[in-house]
């Protein structure tokens, strides 16, 4: 075999990617991973992290008698019923049926998860969490795909598949110097190249004019592993169906918390151990941390009376309509805005039933811990004047506003949480495949030579419950292994 010959090149060294690799590795291949990014990782490392899957041993050590079964049917209860009706069946009872093995697989290779933890309408508590976060796999993976001889090269953006009668035989790519590279695969080509929530054009041409303004979550989510399949044949499916989308608080300049815990190492070992003893309050602390660093406001804020304001301290919208508040806020200056509280919505989503944010059944965020665990994003005063200089924002603007929209005349306490964002955290749509990862042309013949997995490869299944997409991330890379 020459330099430039493999048995598989898996693009794209995210979950799925990386699974794959550690998968083609323990199949004895001879495997190399492309990644477009100077780091592993993808949407992946900056996920939570949920692991959602029945049957699982945590489970069993818990007492929950769960069947993967019923985790597909609960899956239909999730996505409202005009995105689930586009759901391919056989595709999602196929995924749930493997989830629990591939938590297996994952512990093997010394990723470890806390759970189950319930999340309605899940009948069962299903959802696995990974310590101390999404990184984990990322880190714990790659160890394991070094073990096994697979190769992982940065900073090589694959450009283009190699195709010859009808076959991808393998796949050009350029390294950060500007150079382009032949690399040819025996066995086939991996797409793990994630999904295309920050390609506005093909957001634009699947989802129709008006929702390329807003972002993916993470930009580097470019669809470029769509765009290739889609030059080599393949049937795309649902991609006009996106998580969101949906507003977000921008991201912490901080690094996150549970960044800085150890992946690996005694201290790590340590950690886990600690994790998995502690009591309940700790751990749901733990879980708020994060809640308020990545989860979104609920609609339930507008419902109730809080607004949306501009940087020129102007309401914009009629906030209680969701599909098009989102638009709005994307053509507003900066493509931001700022929830505004009254006297009366801060006093409410100070305690139960009222929060702003929650990983349900598990923790909730009320005023108090947004103030205290994301200052960065959390102003409190007690009149409008006051409020205006912290968030500097015009105040003759923002008493007019409040005026309209409350009756409390200036007299506090007045609450801004924001800039809020409208993002699309996941798009939903992929290449076909089969149930050996062969991507599928329009007239449902396979290509020979061309595998996807990961968002890549979600074949029509709608996975809206936390964990789901992780799950599929590592179960399609550890069994694309096995298929190759
Ligand atoms: C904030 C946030 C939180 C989330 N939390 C959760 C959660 O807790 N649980 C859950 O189940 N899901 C979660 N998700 C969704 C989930 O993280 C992703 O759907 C999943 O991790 C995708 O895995 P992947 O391997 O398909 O893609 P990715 O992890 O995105 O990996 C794709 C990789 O391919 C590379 N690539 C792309 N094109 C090329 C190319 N042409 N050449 C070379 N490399 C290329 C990319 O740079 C990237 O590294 C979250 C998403 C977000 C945005």
């Amino acid at each position: 075999m020459g330099s430039n010959h493999v048995d598989v090149i898996i693009v794209g060294a995210g979950g799925s990617g990386l699974a794959a690799a550690v998968s083609c590795g323990e199949q004895g291949l001879k495997t190399i991973v492309l990644e477009a990014c100077p780091q592993t990782g993808g949407t992946t490392g900056i996920a939570v992290g949920s692991f959602t899957a029945a049957e699982t041993e945590h489970q069993r050590k818990a007492g929950v008698r769960d069947s993967s079964s019923q985790h597909a049917v609960d899956l239909a209860n999730f996505a409202p019923k005009e995105i689930e009706k586009r759901n391919n069946a056989r595709a999602r009872e196929f995924f749930t049926e493997h989830a629990a093995e591939t938590l297996e697989w994952l512990q093997s290779h010394g990723v470890k998860f806390v759970g189950p933890a319930p999340e309605p309408p899940n009948s069962q508590p299903r959802m696995h969490n990974v310590i101390p976060g999404a990184k984990a796999y990322v880190a714990k993976l790659q160890l394991a795909a070094r073990k096994v001889n697979a190769r992982i090269q940065t900073h090589s953006t694959v450009t283009e598949l190699l195709i010859e009668s009808g076959r991808v035989l393998g796949v050009e790519y350029q390294s950060q110097d500007g150079k382009r590279h032949q690399l040819f695969a025996d066995r086939g080509v991996v797409l793990a190249t994630g999904d295309y929530a920050n390609n506005p054009e093909l957001i634009k041409r699947f989802k129709g004019p008006g929702y390329e303004k807003i972002e993916g979550i993470n930009p580097h989510a470019c669809g470029l592993g769509h765009l290739l399949a889609e030059q080599a044949g393949a049937n795309l499916v649902n991609m006009d169906v996106t998580y969101g989308p949906e507003l977000r608080f921008i991201s912490t300049s901080v690094r996150p918390f549970q960044q800085w815990l150890p992946v690996s190492g005694p201290l790590a070992a340590i950690q886990a151990l600690l994790t998995r003893c502690l009591p309940d309050w700790i751990f749901k602390k733990i879980i708020k941390r994060l809640l308020v660093t990545w989860q979104h406001p609920e609609s339930s804020l507008f419902d109730e009376g809080a607004i949306l304001v501009n940087h020129n301290g102007q309401r914009f919208c009629d906030e209680t309509c969701v599909q098009s508040r989102n638009l709005d806020v994307s053509n507003q200056p900066e493509g931001q805005a700022f929830i505004l509280l009254g006297p009366a919505q801060t006093q409410q989503f100070s305690n139960w039933p009222h929060f702003i944010s929650t990983a349900p059944d598990i923790a909730y965020a009320y005023v108090d811990d947004y103030l205290r665990l994301r200052p960065d994003i959390s102003y409190r005063a007690d009149n409008l004047l006051d409020l205006a200089s912290l968030v500097t924002l015009p105040y003759e603007n923002l008493k007019a506003t409040a005026e309209q929209a409350f009756e409390s005349g200036d007299q506090g306490p007045w609450v801004i949480l924001g800039p809020v964002k409208s993002y699309f955290t996941t798009t939903e749509g992929s290449a076909v495949i089969n149930q050996a990862f062969q991507v599928m042309d329009r007239h449902d013949k396979v290509i020979p030579g061309l595998f996807a997995i990961g968002q890549c490869g979600l074949n029509g299944m709608i996975l809206w419950s936390h964990g789901c997409h992780i799950a599929w991330a590592m179960t399609s890379g550890r069994l694309v292994g096995k298929s190759l």
